[in-house]
């Protein structure tokens, strides 16, 4: 009999699952296997990760989305709609009041912003469409000073973005012929960047931001903000003050409260999986991408990022897959990824390994990783790909 697999979430993660599943269960010589079933509340869909060249003006918004539906056939069908109820112990997943039953459930529904007024009025949140677009405009205007990128708190999704996001304006600023009077500073909580990848790594990106005299500020917790100021407490628990004339931000992230009303998370706030499964405690239901949270073997956490989300949706499909031809599966995640950082100047570099045991490497930064993450992009808006 037919099996029907629904999957929470039309973004990264859920995309590749589906495609994946369609691939390997959807149509098969005609026939038909498996029912997808995509529950996605956006009509159009923003590819995220290139918003911090929207920032800086290498992209335009109409180049960002993507018609959520194009991913229909091949046995995938897209129901648009707000999810209002996931029942993981019936595995169903109710949508404007109608109960959808299935045979496996992977969630796959990312992060929830909470807003933050203070911060919102002060600047911009280059996690969305709007504040990334709002940047760039005000960057236009800028006629030289301070420039801060600031994360006000941990976790936060695409671990390198902000590093990543300096660098561009860095090399925007400077082909203006404004370097000389722009400070760029990036205010962190965190010890170090990308520290879940090892301390070659962050030395690496440490290097790659004091190159472009990117100053880096760490152990900063935002406390208080105001139109041009923000207030810290530092590691010894000592007041900091910094100015700011131009102020782009990640936001706060929490896991999406229909995913906590169902029960799936766990006492960190995100849904703790079998981390080369994916699989939630509830059978047949499993969790991929930003919603989880899964250690590494240093203690670290897996980072939040497109490329895990991609490959955890590749390991559950290709099991469920087995399953529903009646074999055993078979796949394990291992934490294999890799990510890449735009450096400007048609440069960057790509941070790749298996990051369960932190063999991770940081290649040369260099034109081609900076084609690859185009490529990336380009394929995101092919429907087979
Ligand atoms: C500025 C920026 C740069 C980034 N750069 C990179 C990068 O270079 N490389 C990389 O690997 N990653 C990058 N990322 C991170 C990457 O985009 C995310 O990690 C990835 O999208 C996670 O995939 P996901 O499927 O878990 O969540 P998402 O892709 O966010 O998808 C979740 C989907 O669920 C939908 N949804 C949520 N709640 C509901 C509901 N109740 N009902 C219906 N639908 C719902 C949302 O609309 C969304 O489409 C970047 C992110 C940002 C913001």
């Amino acid at each position: 009999m037919k099996k029907q697999i629904l999957v929470l979430g039309g973004g990264l993660g859920g995309v590749q699952a589906a495609k994946e599943l369609s691939k390997k269960i959807g149509n098969e010589e005609g026939i038909t296997l498996a029912n997808i079933l995509v529950f996605e509340r956006e009509e159009q869909n923003v590819f995220q990760p290139s918003l911090t060249w929207l920032m800086v003006g290498k992209r335009k918004e109409e180049q960002l989305y993507r018609e959520t539906k194009n991913i229909e056939g091949g046995g995938i069908e897209v129901i648009l709609g707000d999810i209002e109820k996931i029942d993981p112990d019936e595995l169903t997943v109710t949508v404007k009041g109608e109960a959808y039953k299935g045979d496996y459930m992977i969630v796959s529904l990312g992060v929830q912003q909470a807003a933050d007024e203070a911060l919102s009025q002060a600047g911009h949140n280059f996690y969305t469409m709007e504040g990334a677009s709002g940047f760039y405009k005000d960057l236009q205007a800028f006629e030289g000073g301070k420039i801060a990128i600031t994360v006000p708190s941990l976790p936060f999704k695409s671990p390198v973005a902000p590093y990543e996001a300096a660098m561009l304006v860095e090399e925007y600023v400077r082909e203006k012929g404004l370097r000389d009077k722009t400070e760029i500073t990036i205010y962190t909580p965190e010890k170090e960047p990308m520290g879940f990848a090892g301390s070659d790594i962050s030395d690496n990106v440490m290097k790659l931001m004091a190159e472009r005299y990117v100053r880096y500020v760490t152990g900063y917790n935002l406390k208080d903000i105001s139109s041009s100021e923000m207030i810290f407490e530092d590691h010894h628990g000592e007041q900091k003050k910094a100015a700011f004339d131009l102020l782009a931000y990640t936001p706060h992230h929490q896991c999406p409260k229909v995913v906590t009303d169902a029960g799936l998370v766990g006492e960190s706030g995100w849904v703790e999986v079998n981390r080369e499964t994916l699989e939630t405690k509830y059978p047949k239901v499993f969790a991929i991408g930003d919603i989880t949270r899964i250690k590494l073997n240093s203690g670290e956490l897996l980072p939040k990022a497109g490329v895990f989300a991609r490959h955890e949706a590749e390991v559950v499909a290709h099991n469920i897959a087995k399953e529903v031809y009646g074999k055993l599966p078979d796949k394990k995640f291992e934490g294999e990824g890799s990510y890449i950082l735009d450096l400007g100047e048609d440069e960057a570099g790509r941070v790749s390994g298996d990051f369960y045991s932190s063999e991770v490497k940081m290649d040369n930064p260099g034109v081609i990783r900076h084609w690859e993450k185009i490529l990336t992009e380009k394929s995101w808006f092919i429907k087979y790909f």
